[in-house]
């Protein structure tokens, strides 16, 4: 596995094997991987002919205030799990490379990202597509590789590609859960014991949801107090935003007539956790 660090040795990486005929998939990732990420790295190894992945914690999508410093980094382990799942190169540039003196240049998906996480966080999309074009134009990959944990993030990523016709293909790959239905994240490490307990109580609202659903329940703001009700009963849980949106535009949803998908981020302790799930009524 080739550990790369400079962005022309990245792109000549690239070129090289695109000359070649190699069909490349790609995970960007900020890192200190888990199941979750290293699923989307098998879906990559399984489609593609050279699987790339990246690690960057990238500033840009971090707002004033928010856990850029704090954010949890391991590197050399990183690195080990990469290989042994077959990765053929790693890109891990440096924030001075990416964001050089003088950088002024942002991409933004207007509308969607000041939706829901963009709400709060407001230039956090804003930072997720300006360092994904550039990954992109680095990396030149043939298919992108992103979690459904953050479904929104996916929607805004496919916006952008079919707007700015990039010859990127974007899939996803499913959430992968802790045993009591936490979705993983590298953020999941800043809950105590108390904390992580009421984690849980996250995927269970969205269960509750789904079995309202299919009982027969179409209003959304009754299955949304019954959720806030289970999440709030719990110490240290602060809602941020339960919401009921379409599963493409993400426009909000008010009585369930066709699928949806349920996003929502909750404060537990310092650390901001979101989750999601599709219902098909
Ligand atoms: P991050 O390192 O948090 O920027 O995540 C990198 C990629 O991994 C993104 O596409 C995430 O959606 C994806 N990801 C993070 N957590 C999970 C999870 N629990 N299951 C599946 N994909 C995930």
């Amino acid at each position: 596995m080739k550990i790369i660090k400079k962005i022309k040795a990245q792109k000549n990486w690239s070129q090289e094997n695109r000359n070649n005929g190699k069909f490349i998939g790609y995970v960007p990732t900020m890192g200190f991987l888990h199941e979750g990420h290293l699923s989307l790295v098998r879906k990559s190894v399984d489609i593609s002919d050279v699987t790339v992945v990246s690690i960057f914690v990238n500033p840009g999508q971090f707002g004033p205030g928010e856990d850029f410093k704090d954010y949890p980094r391991d590197e050399e382990r990183d690195i080990k799990l990469l290989e042994e799942e077959g990765v053929d190169a790693v890109f891990i540039p440096d924030e001075s490379e990416m964001y050089p003196p003088g950088f002024k240049t942002y991409v933004e998906v207007e509308g969607l990202s000041r939706k829901y996480c963009g709400e709060t966080r407001t230039i956090h999309f804003r930072g997720v597509t300006t360092v994904l074009i550039k990954l992109f134009n680095i990396v030149k990959p043939d298919v992108a590789i992103f979690g459904e944990k953050d479904y929104q993030q996916f929607i805004i990523v496919r916006r952008m590609c079919r707007d700015l016709n990039l010859d990127v293909r974007i899939e996803t790959s499913p959430t992968v859960r802790e045993k009591d239905g936490l979705a993983m994240s590298s953020r999941n490490r800043y809950l105590n014991s108390e904390e992580r307990n009421s984690a849980r109580f996250l995927y269970k609202s969205l269960l509750l949801a789904v079995r309202m659903v299919k009982e027969g329940e179409r209003e959304v703001d009754t299955i949304i107090d019954e959720m806030k009700d289970l999440i709030e009963s719990k110490e240290h849980a602060d809602i941020e935003y339960i919401e009921f949106v379409d599963p493409e535009t993400l426009e909000k949803v008010d009585k369930i007539r066709d699928n949806v998908r349920v996003l929502l981020a909750v404060r537990v302790g310092k650390a901001r956790l979101i989750d999601n799930i599709g219902i098909e009524p």
